[in-house]
């Protein structure tokens, strides 16, 4: 036994440590290392880093910077449901089996695969079920009746509309901005953290 945990202060064991940490006496115990990922996953950057790595994991293309991801998920909302997005997954849905870009996603609710409770909309796999599909599904639930292609092309308007706004404002963030806005999160809670003329960059509840 050599150091103590930098969090939670308790000593660091071969029981309670990795093995490194507890070889160095430098690190957090096993408990706190996976607090400490769950809220850095929990955060924009760590959300934008999760879903590029599964991305790589499942051999598709991300070509999404960090400031276009945040755009995507600005509204903090679901294309399909209105429902709030994940906290810990990237929230994107692929509107057809293609790669990670700017004009090829939609912020979708779905849990990751191991997740409990009901699925979200992403249950089926993107190239499974068109977009327009779970659309009109997710739309008849919520009202009894079907939407019409034109509605359906409305709310898409909508979506990049707000998507664009919010780049605008994002893109013009500086580095130590950006930085802080990783940390955040939500687009929302960020930004308006940052900056008082932003404020009125609320997502619509
Ligand atoms: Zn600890
Ligand atoms: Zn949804």
């Amino acid at each position: 036994m050599k150091g103590e945990c930098s969090r939670c202060k308790r000593p660091l064991t071969v029981e309670n440590a990795s093995n490194a940490v507890a070889r160095t006496g430098i690190g957090r115990c096993r408990s706190c290392e996976n607090e400490h990922t769950k809220g850095r996953s929990r955060t924009l950057g760590g959300r934008y880093t999760l879903g590029r790595s599964q991305a790589k994991f499942n051999n598709h293309k991300w070509e999404l910077s960090f400031q276009q991801y945040a755009a995507i998920v600005a509204s903090g909302r679901c294309f399909y449901c209105g429902n709030p997005l994940p906290t810990a997954a990237a929230g994107l849905d692929r509107k057809e089996n293609e790669d990670y870009s700017w004009d090829t996603v939609f912020p979708c609710c779905g849990k990751q695969p191991k997740a409990k409770g009901p699925r979200g909309c992403n249950e089926t796999k993107s190239h499974e079920i068109a977009p327009i599909l779970l659309f009109v599904r997710r739309w008849y639930e919520r009202s009894g009746k079907l939407p019409t292609e034109r509605e359906f092309e409305d709310s898409v308007r909508q979506f990049e509309a707000r998507r664009d706004r919010a780049f605008e404002i994002i893109s013009k963030l500086e580095a130590g901005e950006v930085r802080k806005l990783k940390r955040a999160k939500s687009v929302a809670e960020g930004l308006a953290a940052l900056r008082s003329d932003v404020l009125d960059f609320a997502p619509e509840t």
